[in-house]
């Protein structure tokens, strides 16, 4: 069958584009992954959950995708940061008293727990930039030859005044990104926009790596054109990352890529809207986040926040509440109670139904439309079977475990009538008769969390 034609924002021409892969049928996408020095919050899964949503929408609508995440493993982060000499990398090395790689091991064997916990699935190679520094060089190297680059005292940066289409993706002029410079300009700078591509080691010791200018190490811009073009060559179809990925890193992919392949190298560039907590951006540095698996210790399925992030167009910004994911817990848990109930019948897929969810998936992967189908199709009277089979199927793409039996039917004996009389204990604010059947339950290998939507269970 032949591919489904499917309409995707493009953040560089600000519009919707039919997606037409280089190799008909395969869509090659490179993902901006994590910086594995600490434990990622449900803002960053918000993002990598995109490029999921993107995979199961195209394979459902006949294609092959094959995605790269890449695994930021050495830990300059910002020309702000990068300029201080702050390597985040090695702060963490330095306050956990372990080395370097054994940070990236530890974190980006929790960030792949995590991605599992909301249903992410795994990308088909997560390279590690450290792993490519060789190739890094070789694209600075060319960047000094055709005068895009110039070395100061073994720090190498970009003359953004070679390429003047620099701003293009973020639509920033060269006022803008004058005055998006904080601090002293760097004098070392032709321009205060300049961009560093290699930065001297100085101090530093731990993560040096020689090179043509002298020991040192890799800007972060520079990680995701050597990494993609590595892989995919000097062309693939789409580049995803967060909002706030668009400038300056993108911006300085796109000036680095571009002026090695000397044409354009990616074909549509996409960008998740950033999760807020009480209006401000969720952030590892300020300290505002939440890991999803806090949200599991307090009761929450990993999956409602799954539910949650769907219910938004994934362009926008999405304010993350508590409360929000409480609603979308309940609603996910009543889902998958209908969907066992209904199951009980047998029933087919029901076609004019799923063409109504294609169309929306296709429409640059409308998920609040696909939601609002959802929900249609359960209060429709669709014979019970067909229900259950087409929220199974949709279920290919929406990734919530719609066919999970749910914890209440594999208690162990016993626990359901105390969780009952704890209910009750509760109502009747008898609290050290709840508190008695809470041990009680633990004895049975059962943890009860009290949230303000009721008890929830943790085996
Ligand atoms: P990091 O590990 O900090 O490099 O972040 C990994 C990805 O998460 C990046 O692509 C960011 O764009 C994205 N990200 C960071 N903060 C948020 C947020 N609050 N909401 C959504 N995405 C975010
Ligand atoms: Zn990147």
């Amino acid at each position: 069958m032949k591919p489904a034609t499917v309409r995707l924002y493009n953040t560089l021409s600000r519009r919707k584009e039919e997606l037409r892969p280089l190799d008909d049928g395969v869509v090659t996408i490179y993902s901006c992954g994590p910086t594995v020095y600490r434990y990622a919050h449900v803002g960053n899964l918000r993002t990598f959950m995109l490029p999921d949503l993107l995979r199961r929408s195209l394979e459902y609508l006949g294609y092959r995708a094959e995605q790269v995440m890449n695994i930021t493993d050495v830990g300059h982060l910002t020309d702000d940061t990068f300029d201080r000499g702050e390597d985040k990398m090695l702060v963490a090395a330095r306050l956990e008293k372990k080395s370097p790689e054994e940070i990236s091991a530890a974190y980006t064997e929790a960030f792949l727990d995590d991605l599992g916990k909301v249903n992410i699935r795994l990308a088909a190679r997560y390279p590690r930039a450290s792993d490519y520094v060789p190739r890094m060089v070789e694209l600075i190297q060319q960047l000094i030859d055709s005068g895009h680059a110039y070395e100061v005292d073994g720090t190498v940066y970009y003359d953004i005044a070679s390429f003047p289409a620099y701003g293009k993706l973020s639509r920033n002029s060269p006022e803008k990104l004058m005055t998006g410079v904080r601090g002293e300009p760097d004098p070392r700078k032709r321009h205060p926009g300049d961009f560093t591509l290699w930065k001297a080691a100085g101090e530093n010791r731990l993560q040096v790596w020689p090179s043509p200018w002298g020991p040192g190490f890799p800007g972060w811009h520079i990680e995701c054109s050597a990494m993609s073009m590595s892989i995919f060559g000097d062309r693939f179809d789409i580049h995803t990352g967060g909002a706030d990925n668009v400038f300056p890193h993108h911006e300085a992919e796109i000036a680095q890529s571009e002026a090695v392949a000397g044409h354009p190298v990616v074909g549509l560039w996409m960008h998740g809207g950033l999760l807020m907590l009480s209006g401000t951006r969720m952030a590892k540095s300020a300290g505002n986040f939440f890991r999803v698996t806090e949200l599991e210790e307090q009761g929450f399925d990993p999956l409602a926040f799954r539910y949650l992030a769907l219910q938004a167009k994934y362009r926008a910004p999405l304010n993350f509440s508590i409360d929000g994911l409480a609603g979308a817990d309940r609603a996910l848990h009543q889902l998958r109670d209908r969907v066992r109930e209904w199951s009980a019948e047998s029933g087919s897929v029901d076609e004019t139904w799923d063409a109504r969810f294609r169309v929306a998936i296709a429409d640059d992967l409308d998920m609040p439309r696909a939601m609002a189908l959802v929900a249609e199709l359960v209060h429709s009277d669709l014979q019970p079977g067909a229900k259950a089979a087409t929220l199974l199927a949709w279920d290919r793409v929406l990734g919530l475990d719609l066919g999970r039996k749910e914890a209440a039917r594999e208690l162990p004996p016993g626990a359901g009538e105390l969780l009952q009389a704890r209910e009750r204990a509760r109502a009747d604010r008898d609290f050290a008769k709840s508190d008695e059947l809470r041990d009680r339950l633990a004895g049975l290998g059962v943890t009860v969390i009290d949230t303000p939507d009721g008890q929830h269970i943790k085996r």
